[in-house]
């Protein structure tokens, strides 16, 4: 039998992309099982109650079984024993960091998902896409593509989920994206503090110690109602942690842009470096949704 999985800390793309393709593989006569390597997100587990599709079983170990890669291709992602695995398959879209002592079959494409390329294997082996697996594979298009707003988004993840669509009968897509990552960023239920502490990354300006806080949301409504409690604690967290500034992004993928929560020592160097005026300790930053490209950037250059 094949066992067929994603990589560990699964998404959405890796769990959809084993189901479908051990469905695809069991199609074509050969025995094959999804499993995960992980426990699945929120939205992982919304979209396959949606479509009503059973989630896989957890792998313990891949040692000596015959395995299928699907949406990685490294083995730091992969399953424990993958090195005493036989490896018979990989499908991925990310950077090839693969090795094998013999030839097999690896399809690397540089497409928006695995999904898309796992679509295509059943248009190529001619096998009709069942309504639920449609649905999954659409939602993973999706996920990965951000609604078709990642810049790794092709043409062909936007065609393929069209026809998808159709299969599935799914009549708005993008409204079907916007509810994945309402579950999937779903603030209410989260302390501050783990807002803070969910996606962050420090740097040492000149002494300057300044904590980077993002979380992804498509709609403010729900941070802004709570931007006194926010600001309150990221007052008391900057004390606590000894920190010259701490902000905080809060990106909105559909209007593409963060709205910033700062709290620190200055806000005058940040508006420079920003060119933005902070009101209580919040600013709109319209075209900003990368720390690393666009927040850290200015702000080296203002510290140095
Ligand atoms: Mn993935
Ligand atoms: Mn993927």
């Amino acid at each position: 039998m094949l066992y067929i999985f994603g990589h560990k800390a699964p998404d959405t793309d890796s769990i959809v992309s084993a189901l479908a393709y051990a469905f695809l593989k069991n199609e074509l006569g050969k025995e094959a099982k999804a499993f995960r390597l992980g426990e699945l997100n929120e939205e992982t587990k919304f979209i396959l109650e949606k479509f009503k599709v059973e989630a896989p079983e957890l792998l313990e170990s891949a040692e000596g079984k015959d395995v299928v890669l699907v949406d990685h291709n490294q083995f730091e992602q992969s399953a424990n024993g993958i090195e005493k695995a036989n490896i018979v398959e990989v499908i991925d879209h990310h950077k090839l960091k693969f090795s094998w002592s013999k030839p097999i079959f690896v399809l690397t494409l540089p497409w928006g998902s695995t999904a898309t390329i796992i679509t295509k294997l059943f248009e190529l082996k001619k096998v009709e896409i069942p309504k639920e697996i449609a649905g999954i594979l659409a939602a993973a298009i999706l996920s990965d593509t951000v609604i078709f707003k990642s810049p790794t988004t092709t043409q062909i993840d936007k065609e393929v989920a069209k026809k998808l669509a159709e299969i599935a009968e799914i009549e708005d897509l993008e409204k079907l994206g916007i509810e994945m990552f309402k579950v999937k960023s779903k603030i209410a239920d989260k302390s501050v503090e783990e807002l803070l502490k969910k996606d962050y990354k420090t740097y040492d300006f000149k002494g300057r110690k300044i904590w980077i806080a993002q979380i992804e949301v498509v709609d403010d409504e729900e941070v802004l109602k709570r931007k006194k409690e926010i600001l309150e604690f990221m007052k008391e967290f900057k004390e606590k942690e000894n920190l010259y500034a701490v902000i905080l992004m809060v990106t909105n993928i559909l209007k593409e842009g963060s709205t910033l929560f700062l709290v620190a020592d200055e806000i005058q160097p940040f508006e420079k470096a920003f060119g933005l005026k902070f009101e209580e300790g919040i600013a709109w930053a319209t075209g900003v949704m990368s720390r690393k490209k666009q927040v850290v950037p200015p702000l080296e250059k203002i510290f140095s």
